[in-house]
């Protein structure tokens, strides 16, 4: 039997990609610095990071980052249950579970692995997982690699998850909802989502990505701002990459979670400990983000002062209190383009396309952050208005 090549069967997928139109490409970034970039020799003013504090270059974390380095060398050396869990993210995990209100908190190298880790952790096969059909693809990917029964909902339709939650599927349930989506901005309906599964018996787990750093008083996310506590929501999962500054993720919870991921979770436990360089760097990063309110009040007036000059221009705002912004244009090509014309003008704002997003749902992600200023914002927005993008069919 002649078997076809893997290879090269990927090459037609990646040509008819490029076809369609919606190929990903890389950019080499030379120098980052404050909401600037240099790329290609160009100077650009970026709206597409996930840095909403302002945090990734401080020069506190960079100081914490080599101090640390200096003391505990680069790398960890081995998985945390090996011989690396340093004194680093000890102390990171307390800071963490502290500023959340969790009993506990345990690090992970990436939100994916997070995600995928807590899944495999607490699904067995066929098991209900009830997912907001918006959900960061990892969330998706974790239930499919639990063997779990996946029902995704239409997007914050809770009529729906009840119906899927109340299914006749056997055995413990778990609901899964980003607490910020990432790709629309909005918040997900935090409260009644945790009365839907105190009622129907299921665990509430909530991806706070884009949401710790930036909502609740003193930042401590979406959760929090909600006031839910560890009971309500029992699994409390953010990443340290967006508005941390950092890398990394962390899942919070009761001492029973954490002591049962550490034993069970596979993507926790054979790989390699961030570095404690890194960990000492984030706690820094989460000293700030609580004190520093100032830069959440920054960040708000920030994204006020956007979304009214976005509504006085007619552009296709989409509903979102959060530094998301997204530009609902529709068409994938006309993304592209309104991109594509923004660089040319010294502004980066990426065009998210299928399948990232839905068939016709192409937008900009237009994300601001504490880095910027209004005279930034105010950039953007004489740029948007020379795009015309009030007149174009969405
Ligand atoms: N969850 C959400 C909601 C995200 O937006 C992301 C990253 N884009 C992740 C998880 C994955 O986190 P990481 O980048 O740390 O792997």
């Amino acid at each position: 039997m002649s078997r076809p090549d893997l290879i090269e069967r990927l090459a037609v997928q990646t040509a008819e990609r490029a076809q369609a139109q919606l190929q990903r490409r890389l950019r080499v970034i030379e120098r980052a610095e404050g909401p600037f970039i240099e790329s290609n020799g160009r100077r650009l003013l970026v709206f597409c990071t996930n840095d909403y504090l302002g945090l990734a270059q401080d020069p506190r974390l960079i100081s914490a980052l080599k101090h640390a380095a200096d003391a505990s060398g680069v790398g960890s050396g081995s998985a945390h249950l090996i011989c690396g869990h340093r004194r680093e993210h000890a102390e990171l995990e307390e800071a963490l579970a502290e500023w959340t209100g969790r009993e506990r908190a345990l690090l992970f190298s990436t939100g994916y692995m997070a995600n995928l880790g807590v899944m495999q952790a607490l699904l067995q096969r066929g098991e209900l997982c009830v997912q907001d059909k918006l959900n960061h693809a990892c969330l998706l990917d974790g239930a499919q690699l639990a063997g779990a029964a996946l029902k995704r909902y239409p997007h914050t339709d809770l009529d729906a998850a009840a119906r899927q939650l109340r299914s006749d599927v056997e055995g413990c349930a778990l609901l899964a909802t980003d607490g910020v989506f990432s790709m629309d901005g909005d918040i997900a309906p935090l409260r009644e989502l945790a009365t839907l599964c105190a009622q129907e018996g299921a665990t509430l787990m909530v991806d706070d990505a884009h949401g710790v750093g930036v909502l609740g008083t003193d930042g401590a996310g979406s959760v929090a701002e909600a006031s839910l506590s560890e009971r309500d929501v029992p699994v409390l999962m953010a990443t340290l990459g967006k508005a941390l500054g950092c890398n990394g993720a962390f899942v919070a919870g009761s001492a029973t979670l954490i002591d049962g991921l550490i034993q069970f979770a596979r993507t926790y436990i054979y790989t390699t400990a961030m570095p404690p360089a890194l960990a000492a760097a984030t706690h820094c990063a989460v000293t700030i983000a609580r004190n520093e309110s100032w830069r959440r009040e920054k960040l708000n007036a920030l994204i006020q002062r956007f979304r009214h000059g976005a509504e006085q221009l007619g552009l296709p705002l989409m509903p979102s209190r959060t530094p998301i912004q997204p530009l609902l244009l529709g068409d994938a090509q006309h993304a592209l383009e309104a991109s594509r014309t923004l660089e040319a003008q010294g502004l980066l704002a990426v065009a998210i396309r299928p399948p990232t997003v839905p068939q016709g749902q192409s937008r900009l992600r237009i994300t601001l952050s504490a880095a910027h200023e209004e005279i930034h914002v105010d950039r953007l927005l004489e740029a948007l208005a020379s795009l015309r993008l009030a007149d174009a069919p969405v």
